[in-house]
């Protein structure tokens, strides 16, 4: 199982994503963040292409 916490974002929340596959877990913890951090991530994420903004989420995968 793949999980990526929302407290290693750097936000004081319990949230963790987890699902079977990279993408799944990704898809997670985006909506997540869009749901509930959309203004936080939204400045964390200026000026920081897609790519990069993958690489740090998969970055973040951890197995358990
Ligand atoms: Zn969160």
């Amino acid at each position: 199982m793949k999980t990526i916490r929302c407290n290693d974002f750097g936000f004081t929340c319990p949230f963790v994503a987890r699902d079977e596959t990279e993408e799944g877990v990704i898809e997670k913890i985006t909506a997540h963040g869009q749901a509930v951090h959309k203004k936080e991530v939204g400045k964390m994420m200026e000026g920081v292409s897609e790519e990069e903004a993958m690489y740090m989420m998969k970055s973040k995968i951890q197995e358990e």
